[in-house]
């Protein structure tokens, strides 16, 4: 069956916008972009815009319910009080925080998401409610042990769930809480790899010197090396292609070389690394390099929602002030990022990332009525600058309606978040008395 979607404004991404366009989808795939003279109006939005689905190239959907947590604090007692909470809930509480985020997602106008998954409960949330994934199951240490230990009980528990929506992954954790023999027994199970590179200047001084306010979080950590972690990566051959890092905002000009010679994909999040301190990525700067990018938000435990057009305007503002000019960014270049971008950076750009016959039909509605950006002008602008999850009509995976404002059931999912966001805070026992 062949089903039209039509509106104001279809952006293709890679290819010009379509005034009064439309999109075929045909058995799960796009058949058809055109304009709606040529492929007929089917069902029509108003005042809308349509976009492929935002691919969030970087998330931890188990830390939805985890906002505000230590705001303001350094990184150091910030994650303590992450470690320490997290310790408080179980498997069953995992997944409900995981499927509120995994909605959060689609209701954002998100139709895929690398997500770094610390327990592996992302994999069934994601399955679930329909939401493409790749699932890295995180992995830690100075052996490689937790592939054993820690990886393969996972990955056996969430089998169930994979397949061709939700894909499987590995992520060692990063350089100062994996090591180089981790990183390479990632890389030998021959699956997706994402990590955490180069996030925050505290991270930076420990790993070239030992010292600095993360001294005191070393205990079971490998030794620092003395160098970068993207240099320690680079010397010992563990920078390859298609590897997904997170952040690289504590970069050098050598260190960008490195990541632009080997291959590496980045997922930026300039919302997570701005409210913790961290400083801004050069974005610019590894765009120039070649190097391919994607958007990501983190999670709520920094970001601190899975919102992708707050997203998209944090890039857009930090590159600009960044730079100190409006070009440094484009609202075309931002919403590039969100979706061809992170699908590169995926490695699923033949799959995803832009509406292109042939590609699945993952694709998202944004109203843009009563907003200042109408009547129209630029649309990609009206998208980035004025777009926000409330105005996400319908999100689509491979041709499915699997979110549409007002017709979602949100109780039970925010219910059962909001429970193990209360099992989060419960006083741990030594304070109760
Ligand atoms: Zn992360």
């Amino acid at each position: 069956m062949r089903t039209v979607l039509s509106a104001d404004w279809v952006l293709p991404v890679g290819a010009p916008p379509i005034r009064d366009g439309a999109v075929a989808i045909e058995g799960g795939l796009i058949a058809a972009v055109g304009t709606r003279d040529e492929l007929g109006s089917g069902i029509e939005y108003a005042d809308a815009a349509i976009l492929p689905g935002f691919v969030n190239a970087h998330s931890h959907l188990e830390y939805a319910v985890y906002a505000g947590f230590g705001d303001g604090l350094p990184f150091a007692p910030w994650i303590l009080i992450h470690v320490e909470r997290k310790a408080r809930i179980g498997a069953e509480e995992m997944e409900a925080i995981a499927r509120l985020g995994a909605a959060e997602c689609l209701a954002s106008g998100i139709t895929t998401v690398g997500d770094c998954s610390f327990k592996g409960a992302a994999a069934a949330a994601c399955a679930g409610l329909g939401l493409r994934a790749i699932v890295y199951l995180e992995v830690f240490g100075i052996t490689t042990e937790q592939l054993e230990t820690r990886f393969d009980p996972t990955r056996e528990r969430i089998a169930g769930s994979l397949g061709d929506l939700v894909r499987l992954g590995v992520s060692p954790h990063a350089p100062y809480t994996a090591s180089p023999d981790l990183y390479e027994a990632c890389f030998e199970l021959e699956l997706p790899v994402a990590t955490h590179l180069s996030e925050s200047p505290d991270e930076d001084t420990w790993m070239r010197s030992g010292e600095g306010p993360w001294k005191p979080l070393a205990d079971g950590l490998p030794p620092p090396p003395g160098t970068s972690g993207i240099r320690l990566l680079a010397a010992r051959g563990l920078l390859r292609p298609g590897m997904l890092a997170a952040h690289c905002v504590t970069v050098d000009t050598e260190e960008i070389a490195l990541i632009a010679e080997h291959g590496v994909a980045v997922a930026h999040c300039p919302r997570s690394n701005a409210i913790l301190g961290c400083g801004t990525a050069p974005l610019r700067e590894l765009l120039e390099a070649g190097i391919t990018v994607g958007l990501g938000t983190d999670s709520p435990a920094s970001a601190p929602s899975f919102d992708m057009f707050e997203e998209l305007r944090a890039a857009l503002y930090l590159a600009r002030a960044r730079e100190q000019r409006p070009e440094a960014l484009t609202a075309t270049e931002a919403l590039e990022l969100a979706t061809l971008g992170s699908a590169r950076a995926l490695g699923l750009d033949d799959e995803i990332g832009s509406l292109e016959p042939g590609k699945r039909a993952d694709l998202a509605v944004v109203s843009l009525e009563g907003s200042p950006f109408l009547p129209w002008e630029d649309p990609a602008a009206a998208v980035v600058l004025g777009g926000s999850p409330e105005r996400v009509t319908a999100t689509l995976v491979d041709g499915e309606i699997r979110y549409e404002r007002g017709a979602f059931d949100w109780h039970e999912l925010r219910q059962n978040g909001a429970r193990a966001r209360d099992r989060l805070l419960a006083l741990p026992p030594s304070r109760t008395r």
